[in-house]
């Protein structure tokens, strides 16, 4: 099908992009931010969506950074998946994993073009990026006509593809914090093809002492209609022997008591929470594996 017709703005700043939305959020149908295109284009030639207005943001310049500092990282509007296939790109244990996750968004054409913010703003149930911003705590930074405001990642996405952003509202970009050095972390996803979204997928931040769990944040995704913290499991976990009973302990909490899965054609409930069991179990093992690299890392 072929899209329906719609105005095209292509602004060349900040001021001007938020400008553009605040205006065309009064057309019927509203206006559609084209960051990478990857979801948009999608939705408008199967008709899902008819913005009055696109506001095609890729002429704005300063989104495209990704800015490490002491505590966190910084990511532009702009910034395209294929960034985070360099493991150089961000320090640590979220340095580590992030080429791993983006191996499994879409394909190479897909992570050349679409956006890390795209990503949340599309808000997906599975959707690598909006786990990780929900499993660190994330902030999400939202700028309009009459300001800016942050959003936790939690409170960002409220459904599939529903999030608390206004029409007018841009997603300038997200803070992702790091976590200490020392840290490890896993990431494992169930998915059914090469190239679809994840059916389930878990991310696990560990950090361990000598014979103990000191901190973790363990990250579920197709356990609900939007990415969640497992926090039961969390708190079963921290202060806990570095075991295999513990993690398997923490893996069932998780897929029994955080998750709440919908029945799906190709997965009842009980096999969606045996396959988030399985993945908390096998993130966790990732997880502590990545806490010798980091180790490594740090006597280097
Ligand atoms: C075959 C295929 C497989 C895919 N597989 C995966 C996958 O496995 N995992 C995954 O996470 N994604 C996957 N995607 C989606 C892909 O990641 C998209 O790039 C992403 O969802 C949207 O990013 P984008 O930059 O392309 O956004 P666009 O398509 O340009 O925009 C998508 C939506 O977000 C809004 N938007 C975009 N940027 C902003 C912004 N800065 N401020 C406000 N609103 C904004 C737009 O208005 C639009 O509604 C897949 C896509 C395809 C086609």
């Amino acid at each position: 099908m072929k899209a329906p017709p719609f105005d095209l703005v292509a602004p060349t700043s900040i001021e001007d992009a938020v400008l553009a939305l605040a205006a065309g959020a009064d057309r019927p149908g509203g206006v559609a931010v084209l960051a990478g295109g990857q979801s948009l284009l999608l939705d408008l030639h199967h008709r899902r969506v008819r913005p009055g207005l696109v506001v095609d943001l890729r002429r704005v310049p300063g989104l495209g950074a990704v800015d490490v500092h002491g505590s966190g990282v910084r990511i532009g509007a702009l910034v395209r998946h294929r960034a985070f296939e360099d493991p150089a790109l961000v320090p640590g244990a979220v340095g580590r994993v992030l080429p791993v996750m983006a191996e499994h968004v879409g394909h190479p054409p897909i992570r050349e073009l679409g956006t890390f913010c795209g990503s949340l703003a599309w808000a997906h149930p599975t959707a690598e990026w909006a786990l990780l911003a929900v499993t660190l705590g994330a902030q999400v930074t939202l700028r309009s006509a009459a300001g800016t405001r942050t959003v936790a990642a939690a409170e960002f996405s409220t459904g599939p593809h529903a999030t608390v952003r206004g029409d007018a509202e841009l997603l300038t970009a997200v803070d992702l914090p790091l976590p200490p050095p020392g840290a490890g972390a896993g990431f494992v996803e169930h998915r059914r093809t090469e190239a679809s979204f994840a059916a389930a997928a878990a991310l696990v931040v560990l950090e361990v002492g000598d014979v103990s769990v000191r901190a973790c944040r363990i990250g579920l995704a197709g356990a609900a209609d939007r990415p969640v913290r497992a926090t039961r499991a969390e708190a079963v976990l921290t202060g806990a022997p570095v075991t295999a009973e513990s993690f398997a302990a923490a893996a069932r909490v998780a897929a029994h008591e955080d998750a709440d899965p919908r029945a799906e054609p190709h997965g009842p409930v009980d096999h969606r929470r045996q396959v988030l069991s399985v993945l908390v179990r096998r993130a966790l093992v990732a997880a502590l594996d990545d806490t010798a690299r980091a180790g490594g890392e740090e006597a280097a």
